[in-house]
């Protein structure tokens, strides 16, 4: 049986990080992969994303905005195939900078899926590993629900395998993916409809900024359908699908994306051969320092259940590293105020508290918000105004921010430094005293009033 110092089961976000920080610390390391390099954010999650969210703006800009701007443009075609085939060299790129990565790094790879035979055993193709540290960073896949006809819905994976642009898609859930695939299919021409089963998607985030994004995807043409729950699909003439609503509702179209969620990835890995703790949904308990209730064993990333980003998973996986291999026994990843953004169009940016959980967490007489809506100078010269939305909740007599949230042009690279800030304490004083920069929409943060 080969021994190794570190056994890395799954090569995403986390699990890539993990290996490489170990290895540079001199730890002999495994790194088992059962698909591609990158994981779900290069594959299928955030890089492929982010690409057909470009595609989506690039398209609007030309098609609705340019002709404002003075450009007398005509899109010939929209070669959807090629875009495709671009997106996925790009990815096929990234996967071989994984691979030099990590042989850079003389980690050993082992291409398939890992199975605990027992607390310090891996079996990957027949072959068993052994190593006194093991980390599970297996990601998580999406949910299908469970009613007649949902295999005829296809998920995120589905979305990306796409070889042509659907006339007409039904979304159902109410996430981050929900959100960012009706943004982009609508930017790219298709007809969307969104179904969720309350009021609003997005409950989690600030409400402020969830209803002004609902207000631009009515205003650009997103049809929105709240209070519905999906029932069944059934396959109608030409390969469309109907899917039927608790309320009565039923929409036919080209492709009903499911969008409801993810599980974890913690079923098929031989958990059961060893003393690990899953929650009631199949998460893996680990304490702050990503240590499972099995000795020797660890868990990084989506399997968790925490915070589902790329960066946290890659921040995880480092910490461990550096606590394993590094003798720093105290390192660990701080899981607040971790900024994120919604790439919906335009892009939602976050951190922190709504002003609902500000209000449960300090009362409401505690709690002071300041919020701004304004037309961005980007939509000065055309009748299309993309409004934009900012908000600061602030707490106690130091108005100390304890949420930034924004939705609008420019959201997704704005909030990054405000992030420093929030993490060091800032003040609705700070923000006030710090001098603005015009003309942009970021300005709008430090000159509320
Ligand atoms: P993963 O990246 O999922 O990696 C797990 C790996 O383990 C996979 O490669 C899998 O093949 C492998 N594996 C599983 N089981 C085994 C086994 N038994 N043996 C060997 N290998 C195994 N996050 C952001 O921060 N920004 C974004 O813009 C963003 N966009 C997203 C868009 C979509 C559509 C999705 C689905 C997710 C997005 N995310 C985004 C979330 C992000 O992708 C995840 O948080 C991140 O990939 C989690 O990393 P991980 O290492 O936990 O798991
Ligand atoms: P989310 O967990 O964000 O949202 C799924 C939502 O779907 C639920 O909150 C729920 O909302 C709704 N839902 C659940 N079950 C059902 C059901 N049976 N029928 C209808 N609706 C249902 O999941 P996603 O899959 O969108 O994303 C997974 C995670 O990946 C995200 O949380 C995020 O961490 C990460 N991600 C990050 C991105 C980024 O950084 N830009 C982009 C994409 C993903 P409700 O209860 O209101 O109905």
């Amino acid at each position: 049986m080969k021994e190794f110092d570190y056994i890395v089961v799954g090569g995403g976000s986390g699990g890539i990080a993990t290996a490489n920080r170990a290895a540079m610390y001199g730890a002999r390391v495994l790194l088992v992969e059962g698909q591609h390099f990158g994981g779900t954010c290069v594959n299928v999650g955030c890089v492929p994303q982010k690409v057909m969210w470009n595609a989506a703006q690039m398209r609007e800009a030309l098609v609705l905005d340019s002709r404002s701007y003075g450009l007398d443009a005509t899109v010939n075609q929209f070669d959807f195939k090629k875009l495709v085939a671009n997106r996925d060299s790009y990815i096929e790129r990234l996967r071989g900078l994984y691979a030099k990565g990590l042989a850079s790094n003389n980690i050993t790879v082992e291409k398939g899926y890992a199975k605990f035979k027992d607390k310090r055993v891996i079996e990957v193709n027949g072959n068993e590993y052994t190593a006194p540290h093991i980390v599970i960073a297996t990601g998580g896949r999406s949910r299908f629900p469970d009613l007649p006809g949902s295999e005829l819905g296809i998920d995120s994976d589905g979305f990306f395998a796409l070889d042509s642009l659907p006339e007409k898609v039904v979304i159902v859930g109410a996430g981050y993916i929900a959100v960012e695939i009706a943004g982009v299919l609508n930017g790219l021409g298709c007809e969307v409809h969104l179904a969720y089963r309350h009021d609003r998607p997005l409950r989690q985030f600030d409400e402020t900024i969830v209803e002004a994004m609902l207000a631009i995807y009515k205003q650009e043409g997103i049809k929105l359908h709240p209070n519905s729950v999906p029932t069944k699909v059934e396959e109608v003439a030409n390969g469309q699908v109907t899917v039927s609503f608790d309320n009565q509702i039923e929409l036919t179209a080209d492709k009903v994306i499911w969008a409801i969620g993810r599980v974890p990835n913690t079923d098929r890995i031989g958990l059961e051969k060893v003393d690990v703790q899953l929650t009631k949904e199949g998460y893996i308990e680990v304490d702050e320092y990503q240590q499972t209730s099995q000795e020797g064993i660890y868990a990084v990333g989506d399997n968790i259940g925490k915070v589902d980003l790329t960066p946290v998973a890659i921040a995880a996986g480092r910490q461990l590293a550096e606590r394993l291999f590094n003798g720093k026994p105290t390192a660990k990843v701080d899981y607040t105020n971790v900024p994120t953004v919604i790439f919906s169009h335009p892009a939602i940016g976050t951190i922190g508290l709504s002003e609902a959980e500000a209000k449960t967490q300090y009362g409401s007489d505690d709690v002071k918000v300041y919020q701004s809506q304004f037309n961005p100078m980007q939509y000065a010269l055309q009748e299309r105004k993309v409004k934009a939305t900012v908000k600061l909740v602030c707490v106690g007599p130091e108005e100390r921010v304890v949420g930034l949230h924004g939705i609008g042009v420019g959201m997704d690279e704005i909030i990054q430094g405000f992030a420093v800030a929030i993490k060091m304490g800032a003040t609705k004083q700070d923000f006030d005293d710090t001098v603005a920069i015009h003309p942009t929409a970021s300005e709008e943060f430090v000159t509320l009033r």
